[in-house]
């Protein structure tokens, strides 16, 4: 469980008011000491995140949060990262203190929510759906306060609340059945693979292991793209670039599929039979996060830029760049190639993401594979809302090969856009 990416957990935000008692909320719903409790407000810092499984969800990540009532200077920066935090979970776990009741705090939590109005997230139960993010509200310490007016509160917030002791552990069984009730549907994601093959198909994969290959080891969406074609039951082929027209030489039938790194789809992409479907990890994993038609128009947007043009290159981890680097170097390079001129390029990397977008004529996002798909969305959402058209890397680069229509073909052949 531990070795989930936590890009493939549904994420659950743990929030409420300083000493709400969210820590021991995470002891108690796991059953193990993980969580640092204190009776001292302000214990939790920085957000925390702690694995746990909670079958038939599967590994779900308890992301811990400092107080959102958090007061003084560094206390509102905590505060601020608690806020952030609820831009990427799938999931809200509300913890009122019994003995303080609903205030501006509690409120302020649903009034967020509500104003981030992400869309639907799908079936949520009896838990109040707001802003797309489903919120599980508790009552904490109950023991100490038995005559809260607990359905008071539920007409104030318009949830159910679940009356919760950490200390004895009455009530977690139940919120851990909220949880379950609340999640949304769609927090996975279409499969990766699981629309593009049958059973028994036999599909190659092709991993470059230039000096951007991590020593030693496949990157985590080619260990993704395994698992899940091994899931689907399909036969896996692995090779590398060079490798491709040997292997379907040698097989007695032609392959169903061709998944390869991107930025080696023009070697491979000659390599192929045009009656074989080939397409990129890449764009395998946009159509897993999320909007490929959008990625996808923006890949056609390219057409428009002129010399001069203001380019953002986002990616969703920190990582050296090291000789050619995709982000850095190469992308740079091809768009300009292009466009027949310097572009203005500027890059985000990791968590940070910026909120003023306006004044980009594009944006090329990474594959996104550390992230969780509603990060994903979202971050589509904020750049289509700032009226700038968005692709990521691997549709950028079919496009920019000329290839985009061929490596989309096996995607839409599929019902998939
Ligand atoms: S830069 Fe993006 S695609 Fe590359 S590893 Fe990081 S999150 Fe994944």
């Amino acid at each position: 469980m531990q070795r989930t990416p936590r890009s493939n957990r549904l994420q659950i935000a743990i929030l409420g008011r300083r000493n709400a008692g969210k820590s021991s909320l995470i002891n108690a719903l796991t059953n193990q000491d993980i969580a640092l409790v204190s009776e001292v407000p302000g214990t939790t810092a920085d957000p925390v995140y702690k694995a746990m499984e909670i079958p038939p969800i599967g590994p779900v990540t308890l992301i811990d949060t400092a107080g959102i009532d958090d007061i003084g200077e560094l206390g509102m920066l905590r505060a601020e990262k608690t806020w952030s935090v609820l831009e990427k979970v799938d999931l809200v776990v509300l913890v009122i203190d019994a003995t303080l009741g609903i205030g501006v705090p509690e409120r302020s939590v649903m009034e967020r929510l509500s104003e981030m109005g992400a869309g639907d997230a799908g079936n949520c139960g009896k838990s109040r759906q707001t802003g797309g993010v489903p919120v599980v509200a508790v009552a904490n310490k109950v023991d100490l306060a038995p005559l809260a007016p607990i359905r008071k509160w539920e007409d104030t917030l318009g949830t159910e609340i679940t009356e919760v002791s950490s200390l004895t552990g009455e009530g977690t069984e139940k919120v851990k059945e909220r949880i379950i009730a609340s999640a949304p549907a769609d927090w996975e994601g279409p499969s990766l693979t699981g629309d593009l093959v049958n059973p028994g198909d036999i599909v190659i994969l092709v991993t470059p292991l230039d000096i951007q290959a991590p020593k030693g080891r496949l990157i985590l969406p080619q260990v993704q793209t395994i698992r899940d074609l091994l899931d689907n039951n399909a036969r896996v082929m692995v090779v590398k670039e060079d490798a491709v027209a040997k292997s379907i030489e040698e097989l007695k039938v032609l392959p169903n599929l061709v998944i390869t790194d991107s930025q080696v789809f023009g070697v491979v992409s000659n390599q192929v039979p045009s009656n074989v479907r080939l397409t990129s990890f890449s764009i395998i994993f946009a159509k897993h996060k999320g909007d490929l038609s959008t990625l996808a128009a923006g890949a056609r947007h390219v057409s428009n830029l002129k010399p001069g043009a203001k380019v953002l290159i986002a990616e969703a981890c920190t990582h050296h760049p090291v000789g050619d680097d995709i982000g850095r170097v190469k992308i740079p390079r091809w768009l300009e190639k292009h466009v027949g001129g310097k572009l203005d390029f500027s890059w985000t990397s990791g968590i940070g993401f910026p909120s003023d977008l306006k004044d980009f004529d594009l944006v090329v996002h990474c594959g996104g594979c550390m992230v969780t798909r509603r990060e994903m969305l979202r971050r589509i959402a904020q750049v289509r809302q700032a009226g700038v058209p968005i692709v990521n890397y691997g549709v950028l680069i079919a496009y920019l090969h000329g290839i985009m229509e061929r490596a989309l073909k096996a995607i839409n052949e599929a019902g998939i856009s």
